[in-house]
């Protein structure tokens, strides 16, 4: 029979009954370091206090009111994340998926209302992943999540990861522009190159087309900054967020500058729940720990100090581990030919370490943003355990044979 729960994913057969921090405690007791944070979302860790206040406060005055309402506290966090970012004008939504959605529109909205009714189609990236909506699964591109639910949403051109020739090859007429991750997460942990980025920028000022960055993931603070497009100097015309930006608070935005989200007007495009007094009050919390003196810096080193205990353990078990990769505290191991990912991830919880597998064999770090550099160091010790314990269980394997 079927569960009452929709049975869309292979879950693990664990249950987590509190948090604090990096740390996660199961319904058995056992307990956890945390280094998926619910797929790169709980920013600030478990339990953060400031956010947790911020939230009950909230909740206990109003909830939710409509978009037919002003909201102050989404004026608020708005003109900070304008304060803070590329952006002049931001529009709240509940998760990724809605935020590229979103997105995709205020493209294709902006080339219909500036005389170019005809570029509506866009450029993406193999191993992309911009969510599960039809518009931004045909987006994403993988054939695994099409497969079965009809045509392909028509308007998306993908091309090699990185291939500036590719995505010149692919400009015709009907396009509009580029939708890229700065590090592709889901697809694997893969950084672009920061001069690719730049060579988008410059491409879609050559033809008149609009950047549009998804940093659902590396956004937020994860890469170090608080948008990882800072990295290389450039501005998008627009941007999707979500997941570490409500800390795990469901909370989606798009970020945009005049000339794009000036065409998003009243009719265009809307949302019930979106931006609401309570997914804004979190907001509002997550940002004033992100952005406090100093705690970006933090993450940086901490991420550097991640990244090179990670380097070493790659060097220690070379015949597992093939790569490490990523940018900030979005890291992935990816394993060699034959080691599976899920298989590791499956010893590291046996370890008592939450991990995310994520395309390309990669086993995926992405711990809150409050890590310290002693949990960076027992995530590697753990990891070193996992590693030794899939090479106990190869054995017997190997002998049987
Ligand atoms: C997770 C993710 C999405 C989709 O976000 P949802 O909140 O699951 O809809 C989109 N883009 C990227 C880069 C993501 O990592």
């Amino acid at each position: 029979m079927i569960p009452a729960l929709m049975p869309t994913y292979a879950r693990a057969d664990l249950a987590f009954v509190r948090g604090e921090g990096a740390r996660l405690w199961a319904e058995d007791g056992r307990r956890f370091l945390d280094f998926g944070s619910g797929i790169a979302t709980s920013s600030l860790g478990h339990a953060h206090p400031h956010l947790v206040r911020a939230i009950a406060d909230q909740a206990a005055k109003v909830m939710h009111v409509s978009n037919l309402y002003r909201i102050p506290q989404a004026e608020r966090l708005a003109a900070r994340h304008v304060a803070a970012s590329f952006a002049d004008s931001v529009f709240f939504c509940n998760s990724g998926a809605e935020a590229n959605e979103g997105m995709i529109k205020a493209m294709r909205r902006t080339m219909a209302e500036t005389g170019r009714p005809e570029r509506y189609r866009i450029i993406t990236f193999e191993g992309a992943f911009h969510g599960r909506t039809l518009a931004t699964l045909a987006a994403t591109g993988n054939p695994k999540y099409l497969d079965g639910f009809g045509p392909k949403v028509d308007g998306f051109d993908q091309v090699a990861f990185g291939n500036m020739n590719a995505v010149r090859d692919a400009i015709t007429p009907a396009t509009a522009g580029v939708i890229i991750e700065p590090v592709q997460g889901e697809g694997g942990v893969r950084p672009a190159e920061l001069r690719f980025l730049r060579e988008l920028r410059a491409m879609c000022d050559e033809y008149g087309l609009l950047l549009g960055l998804d940093e659902v993931q590396i956004g937020m603070g994860r890469s170090g900054k608080l948008w990882a497009h800072q990295w290389a100097g450039i501005e998008p015309d627009v941007m999707s967020a979500a997941k570490g930006i409500g800390g795990g608070f469901p909370l989606g935005a798009i970020l945009a500058k005049e000339h794009v989200a000036k065409h998003l007007k009243p009719g265009t495009h809307g949302t019930t729940y979106g931006g609401n007094p309570l997914a804004c009050a979190a907001g509002n919390a997550v940002l004033d720990v992100i952005l406090a003196d100093g705690f970006l810096d933090r993450v940086d080193r901490v991420a550097r100090h991640l990244w090179r205990g990670l380097l070493a353990l790659k060097e220690r078990n070379a015949d597992l581990i093939e790569d490490v990769r990523g940018a900030g505290l979005l890291l992935g191991i990816r394993l060699r030919e034959g080691v599976l990912n899920t298989d590791l991830q499956a010893a590291a919880v046996a370890e008592g370490l939450l991990t995310v597998a994520a395309g390309q064999n990669v086993l995926r770090l992405a711990p809150p943003l409050i890590i310290t550099e002693a949990e960076a160091d027992e995530a590697v010790m753990l990891l070193e355990r996992a590693l030794a314990r899939m090479r106990e269980a190869a054995v017997p394997k190997a002998a049987a044979q």
